[in-house]
Parts: structure tokens; sequence; C-alpha cells
């Protein structure tokens, strides 16, 4: 087998892409995973993980991807970071991934690159990104101690970032377009207990304001009655989903209207040879122990795959 030559690549080093690495390294195939940055995720966003088995005090995303990347690499799985992912094609059957360092080619393609977080769309939502606009709570936080922040979503990401924040900065609003959050109970309760936290309902962000210093302000504006007006603010934290990063994919498998790959209960795409785990496939429950579930069964599945292509 040559340099770039593999029984399966793993695309992503979520902890989808970094299970199916363990199980693959284990059963002696020959694995690369490439991830476009670094291992983790989604769960180095999460300072604090509670309902993943195993770790009943808890633990952060990153100590999770760490051993995780550890168990990977101990069986032999290797992982590229900074290797972004351009395109993938076929020839023959053969997956040919287009990649930093590469093309890199296959027999089995597993797809595990996840979500990314969603963004408002609004004006001034890219000019002040980074400077007090952010998608990140754990990365960003620390810089809004003592300061005024808002926090817009109302699922568990925006509940989770409004919680973390709570305990740095003096006040968090959090914005949420409906009167009711999706977020789980037990997360609200938590949030609601803060005494420097604030909710606004059925409201939306029309746009961010500020100056050369970063963001200074929220243009508000009511859902039910139109009212808008100007929430002063040192930063905004966008929590209102993902979108599957599914682009190089396009063509290659099935999408749903939603950009999420297509997969059978085996996690098989439309395509023979190329399967999908954790946060890109089209699902119900997108939770750390789901993505390894399906990075447990995608890699299952290659195997079978590569035993039929052995004949
Ligand atoms: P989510 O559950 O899809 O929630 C997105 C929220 O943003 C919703 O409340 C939605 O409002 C709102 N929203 C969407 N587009 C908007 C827009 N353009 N303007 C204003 N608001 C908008 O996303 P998530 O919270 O990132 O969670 C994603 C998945 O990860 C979920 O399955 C979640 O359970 C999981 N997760 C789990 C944990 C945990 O278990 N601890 C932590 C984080 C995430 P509506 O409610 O009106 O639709």
């Amino acid at each position: 087998m040559g340099k770039r030559e593999y029984d399966v690549i793993i695309i992503g080093a979520g902890p989808a892409g970094l299970t199916a690495g363990i199980y693959l390294g284990r059963a002696k195939l020959r694995a690369v995973i490439l991830e476009a940055m670094t291992p983790g995720g989604q769960a180095l966003f999460s300072e604090r993980i509670e309902n993943y088995p195993g770790f009943p005090e808890g633990i952060t995303g990153r100590e999770l991807a760490e051993r995780m990347v550890k168990q990977a690499e101990a069986f032999g799985t290797e992982i590229k970071t900074l290797c972004p992912v351009e395109r993938v094609r076929l020839e023959d059957g053969v997956k040919v991934v287009e990649a930093t360092g590469g093309p890199y080619r296959s027999k089995a393609l597993i797809i595990a690159t996840g979500a990314q977080a969603a963004k408002l769309g609004v004006p001034g939502e890219g000019r002040y990104m980074g400077q007090g606009v952010s998608v990140c709570a754990i990365c960003d936080g620390a810089f809004f101690r003592e300061k005024v922040v808002a926090v817009v979503g109302g699922g568990d990401s925006a509940v989770e970032d409004a919680f973390y924040l709570s305990r740095m900065a003096s006040k968090v609003y959090l914005i949420h377009r409906r009167d009711k959050l999706r977020a789980q109970k037990i997360l609200q309760e938590r949030l609601f207990e803060q005494q420097n936290v604030e909710p606004i309902w059925k409201t939306v962000v029309k746009e961010i304001r500020g100056n050369e210093e970063g963001v200074k302000a929220l243009l508000l504006e009511k859902v039910d009655t139109g009212e808008t007006r100007e929430l002063p603010v040192d930063g905004i934290f966008v929590a209102i989903g993902r979108r599957p990063a599914t682009e190089p994919f396009r063509g290659i498998v099935e999408l749903d209207e939603g950009g999420y790959i297509v997969t059978d209960q085996g996690c098989a795409t439309s395509t023979p040879g190329i399967f999908a785990a954790g946060d890109v496939r089209k699902k119900s429950v997108r939770q750390i122990s789901t993505a390894v579930g399906d990075g447990a069964i995608a890699a299952y599945s290659a195997e079978l795959y590569l035993e039929r292509w052995r004949g």
C-alpha cells in the first residue's frame, strides 16, 4: 500500500471520527483521520460534559478528546491535523480525498465532519466577529469578565453558554425568539438560579452595533409587536444551532434538505463504501454518546465492506 493509500479514510476527528479510528486501528486496518483543525470537534466547546457515561464528576471536552486521540493512536490510526478536505471523488470505486498533503486514497471512507455554528446573518455580525461577537463561550468567555453579554438561542448550547458566562460576566441576557426554551429542563433550572441572568423573550437581534473597539449594543426587535430598542452590551454569543459540514460531499452522497447526510442504520450512505457518523448524519439525537455509537457502527460497516471487497 502506498504512502497515501489506506483501507479507510476518516474525515473529521470529533468523537465520531475518533471512535471509528479506535475501532479500525484495533481491527488492524490501515486508517487515517484527516482533521481540518484540531481533534475534538464540538466537544471542545463544552466546559464540562456530564452526560457521557463513565465520568460521574464530568469531564472537559478537551480532556475527553485528548483521551480519545491517545486511544486511536495507540491502536495505530494516524491523525493528520490542519488538513481540511476540499473534495472527494470516485475512481473505479476508490475514494480519492483531496486535502492538504494529498490526495489520499482508500477503499472505504467515513465522513464525520460534524456541524458548525450557524450565524445570525445580521449587519455587524461579520464585522465584529472576534471583536465582541463569538460562537464559542468556552473559548472567548474569559474576555468578558465583569462585562455585559447577550446569548442568542433557546437550545442546550445557548443555555449552557449563558450559564458558563454567568460565572464571569456581570450580566447575561438570554435572547430567544419564542417564550419557551427547547433546552433540557435541568439546564434551564440551573441557569435561572443565577441572579445575573435575564431572559428576553420573543425577541430577535436585527443588528450588532459597535465602533473600532468592538461591540457596543444590539438592535432588538419584538417578534409580535415589531417594536425595536437598543440594548447596550459588550459582547454577543450566537448559539442558534449548527449547519452540517457537507459541502465537499455534495453530489457524492445523498443529502437531506438541511444538508445532512442520509444513511441507513449501518451508517451507510447512498454511495457504496462511504459511511457517515455523528452530527453530520441525518438523525434525531446529536450527543457525544450518539456520535460515539455512530463511529463504532460506521467502522464496523466499513470493515464488512472491505471484507466483501477482498472477496
Ligand atoms: P438547537 O437545539 O437546534 O437550538 C437552536 C436554538 O436557536 C433554538 O432555540 C432556535 O429557536 C434558535 N434559533 C435558530 N435559528 C435562529 C435564528 N436565526 N435566530 C434566532 N434564534 C434562532 O441547537 P443547539 O442548542 O446548538 O444544540 C444542537 C444539538 O446539540 C441538540 O441536539 C442539543 O441537544 C445538543 N447539545 C446537547 C448538550 C448537552 O446535552 N449538554 C449541549 C449542547 C448541545 P427555536 O427554539 O424557536 O427553534
